[in-house]
């Protein structure tokens, strides 16, 4: 059809090919029916149905209703029962679907066709009249929640009452009759509320649940999810109607979730949580405690729940064939949902599992190891930014625990901070630069935000599969979920364990690799960068071109960084190095030199200190390139702000307050980004470039005799917008090149080249180039000039930008290809037509951004540079950008 493709028995209208019409579980489940898998009949209708709704007011086109029928009569043929018959009632789900998945953002509705006459049918062909009941009053509850807009606190209201009443403990404890009582009180309720009565036409429920999928795509959470990970709005939603499968019929039906591997760790073995005699999104919930599918890990979470392979070993037998099947298939770790009914398997979903950054890793280097995929797909396969994850610290095992309470490990890593119990406080604290671990019964959509503000997540109910767990481990936050000792009050602000209370605000620790919930902040350890961390880089770093650098001043970054694989320095900012205690007062001096001599007496006391910083860095980089920008900001940043400080440097200097008061003044800019900085101070004094000249060619003689290995020095000058300024400079380099060669009789090679941050100088690279030996692309300058926005001034106006769609990411952290990325690539031509051997890179934020770092690669540039923490992220992306 143009609207409707269906599956069921064997065969399927889809292929898994296509998610980007049927969504990415509406191509799954026809691509399992085509493989023969057991799936439920049913149809999928497409994306472009839900885009032709929003253009068209929100209406269906005419052909569609026809469709449907069609649809609706194959599966009644597959199912032997008919939609809206009384007799032989078939009921369906109603679900969504986008290409990417979007977990629980968008809303479920099962049961679907039951009324007051299907109900008595279904309980007769069950033989289960209590089944019956159930489901319809899950199904009342569902549909008013999703399609009428009647929350469920009214239901769960009615349903405790009722309890208390009855003195129940356990909803298993009601009988059918009970039920039947309860689906009245629950259409009262409805018909009370909307004023017009529970909708009893199976069409009429069917129409509105679509229309309720469809419209989901716009609802707040899916635009906040969407937004959050760059799906676009014109994706849209497909729908997928499908024969319902029970797993609610008694002690030999039930239903779960698993994945092919372990998600948290990646150790190839199933891994997955079920219930007896549930339905649905029961498991997900966590309103009961899910049993384990394994026997293997049900002993290792030590459960006294009985696993799915002890009560039904020849379902799961038929089940571990399956998956097995499914990730062969696949090729990748497969996440599925599955319904056992009356002791039969059906499969109601698969996809590529979500995973951390330590599972992904595993699994794609022990897929390639065994063959099933190759290096570069392994390579192609980690997700650059998740790196991060790895490179987050972990509790010290040698650390004191003071051991608060005990969950599950839902998402690896140590996270500490205050606690707070809603996101509006998380997101609040987090503003105000606080750290907070973010603790809640459960976790639904609407705490995304919060979670995203927190260090760590914390719940007292859920598995490992649980809305939390799922979606920290996709942030790669720490999380423990399940933590049933825990007792959170909301109205108290205090959680509650072992007798133990805590307040909002008290810190803990949460460890997401071992479940547990530590009271005070414990100390953490650096991660561990060796196995399949090693081997995968190791693989990327083969398929990669372009070398990746790092943007360091201080020993220990530079350290970190070359840990970390950085192939040199590609910004060592010589300013941060100015700031130093010992000798900012030697800095001020120099500043507030009323000549040159006097300026030079103020150099001379910095030259030693920074030929000891050039000599450091260049020994730790051990032959490696360095390149040591000259003096960048204003001077007026190095002066003293307060009273306080005004009166000590006076004092330490011999002058009076109110002559460093009046320098001040006349420093002062009313636009420093744009002001008197960069290659303007080697201009006006060139004594400083010099001195910092001196230093590099000192300090590299000295590391030579340190390392034994030549040193390469790169002296970048900023801010270049002529020609002339970089002769001008370069001339006094080349002067201090020569004083010092003759002076200690080493020649130390050096190159000269400019930062571009200028249009101006991108648009005369051609000319910059006959004196630059490299140019290193400053985006951060280059996208402040070309945009004209201020970054330090962009976060009032920019966020409004994103949402609004005028800007499709914040310029700042992702390169603006469009306009700056012009610049960029015209300039590397214009440089390398006048010098081939020009070398080419970048040094801004871009430099460790990956979509960045793939134009970088498309442009040829010849290395990145980018802060030291994320150099391996940088390696990783640019070999997927030379794949
Ligand atoms: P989500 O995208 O939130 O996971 P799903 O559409 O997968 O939503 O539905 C949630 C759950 O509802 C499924 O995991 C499954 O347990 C249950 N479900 C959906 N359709 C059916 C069906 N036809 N028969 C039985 N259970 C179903
Ligand atoms: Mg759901
Ligand atoms: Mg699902």
């Amino acid at each position: 059809g143009t609207w409707v493709y269906t599956f069921g028995d064997g065969k399927a209208e889809g292929t898994g090919a296509m998610r980007n019409l049927l969504g990415g579980k509406g191509a799954n489940l026809a691509e399992m029916s085509n493989l023969g898998l057991p799936v439920p009949p049913g149809f999928t209708l497409t994306t472009e149905l839900c885009n032709w709704f929003y253009a068209n007011g929100r209406r269906y086109p005419d052909d569609l209703a026809a469709e449907i029928d069609a649809a609706l009569a194959q599966v009644a043929a597959l199912t032997g029962r008919t939609f809206a018959d009384a007799k032989a009632p078939l009921l369906v789900s109603v679900r969504s679907g986008a290409r990417a998945s979007m977990p629980g953002m968008m809303d479920t509705v099962l049961n679907l066709g039951l009324n007051d006459e299907t109900v008595v049918a279904l309980a007769q062909s069950s033989g289960d009249e209590r089944f019956a009941w159930d489901s319809y009053r899950r199904f009342i509850q569902m549909y008013s929640d999703v399609v009428l807009g009647v929350e469920h606190h009214h239901f769960e209201d009615i349903l405790e009452d009722f309890k208390e009443r009855k003195g129940y403990v356990l909803d298993t404890d009601l009988e059918a009759a009970d039920w039947r009582g309860l689906v009245s009180a629950y259409k009262a309720k409805v018909g009370e509320i909307l004023s017009k009565p529970f909708p009893q036409d199976p069409r009429e429920q069917l129409w509105g649940a679509i229309g309720a999928v469809f419209s989901s795509w716009m609802n707040a959470r899916a635009i906040t999810y969407r937004r959050l990970n760059s799906i676009p709005e014109a994706w849209g939603t497909a729908v997928t109607v499908q024969a319902m499968v029970f797993g609610n019929m008694g002690e030999t039906s039930a239903t779960g979730v698993a994945f092919t591997r372990n998600p948290s760790t990646g150790e190839n073995a199933l891994y997955g949580e079920f219930l007896v005699n549930a339905q649905g999104e029961d498991v997900v919930a966590g309103i009961r405690t899910p049993q384990n599918i394994t026997e293997a890990a049900r002993l290792a979470a030590g459960s006294d729940k009985p696993s799915m392979e002890k009560v039904m070993p020849a379902v799961f037998a038929d089940f571990v064939r399956t998956t097995q099947r499914l990730e062969t298939h696949y090729r990748d770790m497969q996440d599925i949902e599955f319904t056992v009914e009356r002791g039969k398997l059906w499969m109601l979903q698969t996809r590529s599992g979500k995973r951390t950054a330590k599972a992904a890793l595993k699994i794609a280097v022990e897929m390639a190891a065994v063959g099933v995929i190759s290096r570069d797909e392994a390579v192609a396969r980690i997700e650059p930014s998740s790196l991060d994850q790895l490179l987050h610290p972990t509790i010290d095992p040698k650390a004191k625990r003071d051991i608060f309470a005990t969950g599950l490990p839902a998402s690896p890593g140590a996270a500490r901070g205050e606690i707070v119990f809603t996101s509006e406080e998380a997101e609040k604290l987090r503003s105000a630069g606080r750290k907070v671990v973010l603790v809640r019964v459960e976790t639904s959509p609407e705490d995304i935000t919060g979670m995203h503000a927190a260090e760590g997540v914390l719940t007292t109910r859920g598995g490992m599969t649980s809305h939390a767990a799922v979606v920290a481990r996709g942030m790669g936050k720490p999380c423990v979920s399940g933590a049933g000792s825990i007792r959170v009050d909301y109205h108290a602000k205090t959680v509650t364990s072992n007798g133990v209370v805590l307040k909002q605000g008290d810190v803990i620790t949460l460890d997401g690799s071992t479940g547990e919930v530590l009271r005070g902040s414990v100390p953490m350890l650096e991660p561990e960068l060796s196995g399949d961390f090693a081997t995968l880089m190791e693989w990327a770093d083969g398929a990669r071109r372009m070398k990746v650098r790092t943007n360091a001043e201080t020993p220990l970054d530079a350290r970190t960084a070359r840990k970390y694989g950085a192939e040199g320095i590609g910004l060592c900012r010589t300013e941060h190095m100015f700031f130093d205690a010992e000798r900012i007062i030697s800095v001020r001096e120099m500043i507030l030199s009323d000549d040159e001599a006097g300026r030079r007496a103020a150099l001379a006391k910095l030259l030693p200190m920074q030929r000891r910083d050039f000599a450091e860095l260049f020994t730790i980089m051990s032959g490696l390139p360095v390149t040591i920008r000259l003096l960048d900001p204003p001077l007026h940043e190095f002066l003293p702000s307060t009273e306080a400080e005004m009166a000590d440097v006076a004092k330490a200097m011999g002058t009076s307050v109110d002559k460093l008061k009046r320098r001040a003044a006349e420093l002062h800019e009313f636009n420093p980004m744009l002001g008197f900085r960069g290659v303007r101070i080697a201009i006006a004094y060139p004594e400083i470039a010099e001195m910092q000249a001196r230093a590099v060619f000192e300090g590299a003689v000295e590391a030579g005799r340190v390392t034994g290995k030549p040193v390469t020095a790169e002296i970048m000058v900023p801010l270049v917008m002529t020609l002339a300024e970089l002769d001008l400079t370069k001339a006094r380099i080349v002067a201090m090149a020569e004083a010092v060669a003759k002076e200690t009789g080493v020649t130390v090679p050096y190159q000269v080249g400019t930062m571009i941050e200028l249009p101006r100088a991108a648009l005369l690279a051609g000319e910059i180039a006959k004196t630059a030996e490299f140019f290193s692309f400053g985006t951060n300058d280059l996208t402040q000039t070309t945009l004209g926005i201020s970054r330090d001034d962009a976060a009032s106006f920019l966020g409004p930008y994103t949402v609004k769609n005028i800007l499709a990411a914040d310029p700042f952290v992702t390169l603006d290809q469009e306009g700056v990325g012009q610049l960029v690539e015209m300039a590397a031509e214009r440089g390398r037509a006048t010098r081939p051997t020009l070398k080419l890179g970048i040094c801004g934020e871009h430099g460790g951004d990956p979509a960045s770092i793939a134009f970088c690669e498309k442009v040829g540039l010849d290395y990145v540079s980018c802060s030291p923490y994320r150099v391996p992220i940088a390696r990783l992306a640019a070999a997927q950008a030379a794949l």
